[in-house]
This record gives C-alpha cells, structure tokens and sequence, in this order.
C-alpha cells in the first residue's frame, strides 16, 4: 500500500469536500503519518474514512472528526493547546504540528506509552503526555489558547472552562453515552458562549466530571 498516495486521497476526498479549509490543518493531515498510529492488523484501513480500535475498548478518531475538531479551535500557530483523551496520539501529533506546546492527558497508562514512544520515534518533540483524570485538566501548564475533549461528556468539566485563556476555544462532544453534538465553547470573560457544530459518536469521557466507571 502506497500510504503517501493513501494520506493525499484522504485530504482530496475526506476532508476538502466536507469543509476543512484551514491551510494549517490541511498541512498537518499531509504530514502525519496516520498509519503509525493504528494497530497493525488495521494498516490497510490506516487512512479510510472511519474510526479503528486502537485497544483498551477505545479508538482512534475517523480523521475528519479529528480535522474538524482541530479546525474549531481556529489555532494560527504558537499556541498552547490542552488534549483530554490521548487515545493513539494521532490528534496529538496533529496539533503538535500547529502549535508551539500541547499537553494531552489519557486515563489508560498502556495507551499513554504506546503513544509517547511512537510520538517521539517520529520525532515530534513539542508535546507532553501524562496518565490522569483529563476532566480535571492539567492546571500546572494553564491558562491554554484551545482546550479540545476527544470522548463524549455529559457536560462541560468546569476545571477545563477555568484553564482556559479569555478568548479561547473548548471543542468538546457534549451529550448522551452513546451520541453527542459537537460543541464549541469561547470563554468571553465571565460568559461562554456556546456554537453546536454537528452531531457525533465518542467513547466516554470517564472521570470525575464525565461518566462513572461501569462495573
Ligand atoms: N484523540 C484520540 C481519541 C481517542 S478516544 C485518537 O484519535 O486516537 C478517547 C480517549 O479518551 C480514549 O483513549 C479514552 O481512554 C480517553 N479518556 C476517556 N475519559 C478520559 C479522562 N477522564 N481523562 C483522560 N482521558 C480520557
């Protein structure tokens, strides 16, 4: 398989077509490799227009969910981004070729290793991964320009409104356990204002301002 060809017809047919116009995120999707982040029985599947399990009951993310995603958060580079739910570390690896730092935090410890080596064997080096409780955000690395929630959460986890810069994006999927509606949060001050983008499908956001852990 020509993955090369395979990423540019992702760009062409994925994500040109259904609206993803900024030139950053374009670029970054041309450079990713997304086929280092998926298991290797899924290698053939790496850039098709759906999510892949990636292991512990988690996925990685279809890429113009990701794009999308990426693309609400209207980044012009040099920013300081907070990730909950590393997963693969593809979004990760995308943002980091936006930014100037993002930390992302991943509740499974096994997800967390796999995606720091596989990060840093291709050399990206602006970011910061930790095992935790992502609803709580990272406050040490605070206040972030984005803020951008990869699973489905029943709200918006207040800690994360609190780490985020005035004038900054939260992109979080808000609703039920099984479907959502993207969101997009700006922090105005003491308002938020809030724009709904689409409807979707995360795994959930489990941890103290998200789900309960099921039996
Ligand atoms: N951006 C990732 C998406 C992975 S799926 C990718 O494209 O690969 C969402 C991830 O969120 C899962 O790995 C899940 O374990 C993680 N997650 C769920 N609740 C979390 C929480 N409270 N804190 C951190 N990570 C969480």
């Amino acid at each position: 398989m020509d993955f090369a060809e395979a990423r540019s017809a992702m760009v062409e047919g994925q994500l040109l077509p259904r609206g993803i116009r900024s030139g950053l995120v374009i670029d970054a999707f041309k450079s990713v490799p997304r086929h280092d982040f998926v298991l290797p029985k899924y290698l053939d599947d790496a850039y098709s227009d759906y999510p892949l399990p990636i292991g512990s009951g988690q996925a990685i993310s279809q890429p113009y969910m990701v794009a999308l995603m990426t693309q609400c958060l209207a980044l012009k580079g040099g920013e300081r981004v907070l990730e909950v739910g590393t997963g693969s570390g593809y979004q990760t690896a995308i943002l980091s070729r936006i930014v100037k730092e993002v930390y992302s935090v991943e509740r499974f410890a096994s997800l967390v290793t796999v995606a720091e080596a596989r990060m840093k064997r291709l050399g990206y080096a602006n970011f910061t991964i930790k095992v935790g409780d992502g609803t709580m955000g990272w406050e040490e690395h605070a206040p972030y320009d984005g803020i951008v929630v990869t699973a489905g959460a029943p709200g918006i986890p207040s800690d994360l409104l609190k780490q985020l810069k005035d004038g900054g994006r939260l992109v979080i999927p808000l609703g039920g356990e099984f479907s959502q509606v993207l969101t997009v949060a700006e922090k105005r001050g003491a308002d938020i204002e809030t724009t709904e983008i689409c409807k979707c499908v995360f795994v959930p956001l489990v941890g103290k301002e998200g789900w309960s852990e099921r039996a």
